[in-house]
């Protein structure tokens, strides 16, 4: 059991840090195709910097590590239990080690349970097999692309496509709506896993089951595979682009299952799955416990940092964008003066705050003066080093739409000036922002290390008792960079981008399966 918890912490660890290589050279291709200079290209770039850092530091690739789920096939005869055990020691020890954010969260009282273990976490899922080995499968898909996943009852009726019908050609509309509707939110460019039929239920088993597949694998199903490459060249034409900020790129990966339904139900069901598409698997020796091979990593290697990442070709060669530096406290005038393509280099303080501080500053004053200061939607990895102080273990943006019922009123309430996330948010954060004098900068989700490195220290914490990712952490920075995508003058890159998509969403309305 000793060997199996080393290859099961393994699994863990490379999972977090060390994206397969399938899923390399999808971004890759992404990368080939964005002109440079745009904002894609800038935060493809940023991306590629990102997955090197983690793999080099062996740190998580994004913060969120979201909830660990493994897919385990055992000879007859293996006793599970022994599996589960350890596999929760493993991932104790994980989270111990900052390889894991602390994620369980108790969904009545809010309790962090420190460890991501708990009721229902990690999700584990055995099934039996002739094979003599057993083949280990994990997938950490955080909650940004998870919040992002959707269930379709056909028929229905779609924005921009209008009827999907019982078909195939209704299962086309509903893919292609579902990649509309996640806009950059899921941090985009994405993958989906596709379930057709089934129960609600299973059907959302399938999709999720679908991103197990090998992002280059083929489709035995003659119709399927021709609906997977179709969707794969014309969900790219929504012009979504790489964090939602138009481009060439949107979607990286598209696999599509099907099982039987009864006849009074038809779903269609897509997980979405971010960029950051961590997911890997091993081959295990259950005599010894031992790793005999390790999945999703055949085929060739790229080298993702060719073209070059480089901050400030990324920023500055795109000719749209100017380049501001920004240092708390900010005043109404400096924010005025930002418009929506600005890039912004933070420096000196920022505050992390996320959904429960939040709620929390809706009815209670603020522990610190946030009066002109920058809200940082994120909930980092937090580890204390030998001397007890806090370190950074990975801090990219968290998504900011599930601010929106909030952020406009905490904004005037304390006179912040600028809150950063990713993935945008909506028409009464824009209002606010126009009344006091506000921006939102979009950060590049998913570049957990890249925005770590930026944080030169942790200068404070409060509100502690909400848990790590959820407390108000004190953060001094250092050129940590983000786009305006929302500014003071009711202009939202988030709303352009969603108006222009829904239009080139229209010209799939015709029928193209019958
Ligand atoms: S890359 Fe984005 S969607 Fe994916 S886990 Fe990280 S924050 Fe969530």
């Amino acid at each position: 059991m000793e060997k199996l918890f080393e290859s099961m912490y393994k699994l863990i660890v490379e999972t977090s840090t060390n994206l397969p290589k399938d899923v390399r050279r999808a971004i890759y291709e992404a990368k080939l195709k964005e002109n440079a200079g745009t904002r894609a290209a800038m935060s493809l770039a940023t991306i590629s910097e990102n997955i090197r850092m983690a793999d080099e530091n062996v740190s998580p690739i994004c913060q969120d590590t979201g909830l660990p789920t493994f897919k385990i096939k055992v000879p007859v005869g293996v006793n599970q239990l022994k599996i589960k055990e350890v596999i929760k020691e493993a991932i104790a020890k994980a989270t111990k080690d900052g390889k894991l954010r602390p994620n369980s969260v108790d969904s009545l009282t809010g309790e962090n349970s420190g460890d991501n273990l708990g009721e229902g976490t990690p999700v584990i899922k055995f099934e039996q097999w002739e094979k003599d080995f057993m083949d280990v499968r994990l997938i950490l898909k955080g909650g940004g692309c998870e919040n992002k996943n959707i269930q379709y009852s056909l028929p229905c009726e779609l924005e921009g496509l209008g009827r999907a019908g019982r078909d195939l050609d209704g299962i086309r509309k509903c893919i292609l709506h579902s990649v509309y509707q996640a806009q950059g939110q899921g941090c985009s460019a994405g993958f989906i896993g596709v379930g057709i039929g089934g129960d609600r239920t299973s059907g959302y088993e399938l999709a999720k089951e679908q991103l197990f597949r090998s992002v280059d694998d083929v489709n035995p199903n003659e119709d399927l595979r021709k609906l997977e490459e179709y969707i794969m060249e014309n969900a790219n034409k929504l012009g979504i682009g790489t964090m939602g900020f138009g481009g060439e790129t949107t979607l990286l990966g598209c696999k599509i299952g099907a099982i039987n339904r009864i006849p009074a139900s038809f779903f269609v069901s897509v997980a979405y799955n971010c960029w950051a598409f961590r997911r890997l698997g091993v081959y295990i020796d259950p005599e010894s416990g031992e790793i005999t091979k390790w999945l999703y990593q055949d085929g060739e290697d790229v080298d993702l940092s060719n073209p070059p990442a480089n901050e400030e070709t990324a920023a500055s060669s795109d000719s749209e964008s100017r380049v501001v530096t920004l240092e708390a406290p900010i005043t109404e005038e400096q924010i005025r003066e930002l418009k929506v393509g600005d890039v912004v280099r933070i420096n000196g303080i920022i505050y992390t705050g996320r959904d429960a501080i939040h709620k929390y500053l809706m009815d209670h004053d603020s522990p610190v003066d946030l009066n002109g200061q920058i809200i940082y939607h994120c909930g980092p990895v937090m580890l204390k080093d030998e001397n007890g102080n806090w370190e950074v273990k990975a801090a990219g943006p968290t998504t900011s739409i599930r601010e929106e019922p909030y952020q406009g009123d905490i904004m005037k309430k304390f006179g912040v000036r600028a809150v950063m996330g990713k993935g945008g948010m909506g028409p009464k954060t824009l209002q606010a922002l126009k009344e006091h004098g506000g921006v939102y900068l979009n950060a590049i989700g998913g570049a957990a290390q890249y925005y770590a490195e930026c944080i030169k220290s942790v200068e404070g914490v409060d509100l502690l008792e909400f848990g790590i990712p959820e407390a108000m952490w004190h953060l001094r920075v250092e050129n940590f960079t983000a786009v305006v995508t929302m500014d003071s003058h009711g202009n939202s890159l988030h709303e352009d981008v969603d108006k222009s998509s829904l239009e080139k969403l229209a010209q799939f309305k015709e029928p193209v399966f019958k």
